[in-house]
């Protein structure tokens, strides 16, 4: 049997983070009643008029640039025209001829191809440039919602600004492009271009794929599944879609250009239509829209103003605060946690120590609670004192750990909560042999089955000082003290 390659491409539709639509004033806010954010213009009246919204064309534009595109001077709208109760105009502005962003391309690491560890910034990877053809600004069309005897429209949605990201079909696997996504949500998120809450349709992707014997130079006939909301849908998508394709091609089928639709309930693709033509849409430029001029000046203004990308960051933080590269990777996947977690760095001058608290206790925290940093009550100035407590050794890791989950619960400040109930270590030598020697005449067994050569029973007595000391005992000073004492009987 022969070998097949698989072929992604992906167009990825992103919803801009700004305030109000894209040519009118009405609300983009999620979760309004239905219809409450619509006016006669993106009801689509005849004879009203759009103005571009001037913060979705500096996000786009912000966004190719993150993704490193060529930004045109000169942009123009055009009309697709289709007929569907989800556009009343008829037809969607977006931007065909001349968009604002071509070029440009998405990094992906390859780690053999388990890629799911270049969130986790392992080593020795190799990188995989994903192409982008060109990104284009464009209104997002009407939501049709099915309901059991009729169909209802909600414009709410209707001419929310997007931009959508055409790559080259450069991805040849399901882990590429889980891969291509998880870093391009990365950076736009980075770039505040975008939430890309997945949750709320702000992050769709049209999936290409198509396979080819080995050998074959020619690309297979492609199939466009629409409009896949979750990244778990598309790689569950792909999967059935590659196994269908080469079953197809191997028991003498054939395949047809075709758009196809995810069936997460039946896990599987159904045909909806054989591919129409771009002619079938008649693009032309909208006469209602004058181009979009950018002077050298303006876009120089808002390059100068981009944020860093999660790679630079992760290389920046090692660098910094001095942590390894697996902690600045697992700390950088989310911009959220990273901003945290230099605020608190900053403040204590102990990025490692930092780095530890954050990556067991607080993201053990965020996973078993499955919230965000931005959710729970902790500060970095809480994290950033509780670190300098542990170091100055007024505290325990143990009292450490208590009061971490408290505060990640109610708020609060490590200081403060230690002073109040007296949580401060014991490390006063007197009061802790006393303990030692309490202990160790409390438990003549473990010190025999000590002498006996089970030096685990040192441990045992440590344990029980500690408990004695209520948890408070500097654990450093009484295992000096415990060994020194056993070793003595
Ligand atoms: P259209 O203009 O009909 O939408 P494009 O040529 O612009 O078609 O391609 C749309 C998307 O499909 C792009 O992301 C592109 O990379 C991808 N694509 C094109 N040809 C193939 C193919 N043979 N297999 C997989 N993906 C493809
Ligand atoms: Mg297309
Ligand atoms: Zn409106």
């Amino acid at each position: 049997m022969s070998k097949y390659l698989v072929t992604v491409g992906l167009e990825t539709h992103v919803h801009l983070k700004v305030k109000s639509k894209l040519w009118c004033g009405c609300s983009t806010a999620f979760g309004a009643e239905a219809n409450a954010n619509t006016c006669p213009g993106c009801l689509g009246f005849p004879g009203t008029l759009p103005v571009v919204n001037r913060e979705a064309v500096r996000l786009a534009v912000t966004g190719g640039m993150m993704l490193g595109c060529e930004i045109s001077r000169y942009s123009t709208f055009d009309r697709k025209s289709y007929f569907y109760p989800d556009i009343p105009k008829n037809y969607q502005i977006t931007q065909s001829l001349r968009p604002f962003c071509v070029g440009g391309g998405v990094e992906i690491r390859n780690e053999e191809l388990g890629i799911r560890n270049e969130a986790l910034g392992v080593r020795n990877h190799s990188v995989k440039r994903i192409r982008i053809h060109h990104i284009h600004l464009e209104e997002d069309a009407a939501k049709i919602n099915h309901y059991a005897r009729f169909s209802g429209v909600d414009f709410n949605r209707g001419c929310m600004p997007m931009i959508e990201i055409v790559t080259e079909p450069d991805m040849s696997s399901r882990e590429e492009v889980m891969a291509y996504l998880h870093t391009l949500r990365q950076i736009l998120i980075y770039a505040g271009v975008s939430d890309c809450d997945m949750e709320k349709g702000q992050m769709r992707s049209d999936v290409n794929v198509s396979i080819r014997p080995e050998g074959q130079e020619k690309l297979g006939t492609r199939v466009e599944i629409k409009n896949m909301n979750t990244f778990k849908g598309i790689d569950a998508a792909l999967e059935y879609e590659i196994a269908r394709q080469i079953h197809a091609l191997t028991h003498g089928g054939r395949l047809v250009q075709e758009t196809r639709r995810w069936d997460p309930d039946a896990g599987e693709t159904q045909s909806m239509r054989t591919k129409e033509n771009a002619h079938d849409y008649r693009y032309f430029p909208d006469p209602d829209l004058v181009p979009v001029v950018l002077s050298e000046e303006q876009i120089e203004t808002w390059r100068a103003a981009l944020p860093e990308l999660p790679s630079a960051r992760r290389e920046r933080m090692v660098r910094e605060y001095g942590i390894p590269e697996y902690d600045a990777g697992v700390l950088a996947d989310e911009k959220a946690n990273a901003d945290f977690f230099e605020a608190a760095a900053r403040l204590c001058g102990q990025g490692k120590a930092v780095s530890n608290w954050f990556m067991t206790e607080i993201m053990r925290l965020l996973s078993e609670t499955g919230k965000a940093i931005s959710e729970c009550a902790f500060t970095p100035e809480a994290l950033a004192e509780l670190v300098t407590l542990v170091g100055g050794r007024v505290i325990n890791g143990t009292t450490a750990k208590e009061l971490v989950a408290e505060i990640f619960e109610k708020g609060g400040m490590p200081g403060a909560l230690v002073e109040a109930r007296g949580l401060g270590q014991v490390s006063d030598t007197a009061t802790l042999e006393a303990f030692v020697d309490k202990v160790i005449a409390e438990n003549p067994k473990s010190v025999e089955s000590y002498k006996a050569g089970k030096t685990a029973a040192a441990g045992f007595i440590v344990g029980q000082v500690m408990k004695l000391s209520q948890g408070k005992a500097d654990p450093q000073i009484v295992g000096k003290l415990v060994s020194e004492k056993l070793a003595n009987l």
